[in-house]
Order: structure tokens, then C-alpha cells, then sequence
């Protein structure tokens, strides 16, 4: 029988996926923190209402998170320029 891989688990002192892309809803660019991030790179408004839902909706994953930060900051500006409606 196969098991299920646990989820995995945000890596602390990350915060990556609040810095590499841009977030339309925030009116933040690629490659700049969120001005929500606090000094620990912890989300202030984690649970609020107010936070989008995209930033909600994200999980860490293997791919993305792979195993240390620079690896997700690399994947997500790459991801960034794959997807930029300018090209
Ligand atoms: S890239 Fe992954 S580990 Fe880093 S902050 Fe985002 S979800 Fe957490
Ligand atoms: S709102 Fe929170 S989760 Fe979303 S980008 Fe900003 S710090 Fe990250």
C-alpha cells in the first residue's frame, strides 16, 4: 500500500515566495519583500482576511521550495519571467 508524502512544511527564514514574484493585488514587483513580511520573513497578516488569496492558496512543494532558499528564489524569478505578461 502506498502512503501519502507528508505536506511539506514552510521553510522558516525563507520567505521566497514573498519576495521573488510580483502580486498584483499587493502592487508588488518582482523581487521586492512584501511590506506585510516581518523582520523573521513571517507572514503579519497570516490567517487575516485581508491576506490574498493567492498568497493563501500557495503550498510549499518539493519543486518549488527544493532545499534551501536560493533554490525557490531561483525557481520563482524563473517562474516570473516565464510568466510576465511583457515578456
Ligand atoms: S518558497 Fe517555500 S519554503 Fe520558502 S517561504 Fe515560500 S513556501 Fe516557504
Ligand atoms: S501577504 Fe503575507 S504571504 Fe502574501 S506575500 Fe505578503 S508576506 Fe507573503
Amino acid at each position: 500500500m502506498h502512503e501519502s508524502p507528508l505536506p511539506l512544511s514552510c521553510r522558516p527564514g525563507c520567505g521566497a515566495c514573498c519576495i521573488a514574484p510580483s502580486i498584483s493585488s499587493l502592487s508588488k514587483p518582482a523581487g521586492t519583500p512584501c511590506h506585510h513580511l516581518d523582520g523573521e520573513l513571517r507572514c503579519r497578516i497570516f490567517g487575516r482576511p485581508e491576506r490574498p488569496a493567492c498568497c493563501s492558496g500557495l503550498q510549499p512543494s518539493f519543486e518549488m521550495c527544493g532545499d534551501s532558499r536560493e533554490h525557490a528564489l531561483r525557481w520563482l524569478q524563473a517562474l516570473e519571467v516565464m510568466t510576465c505578461p511583457q515578456g
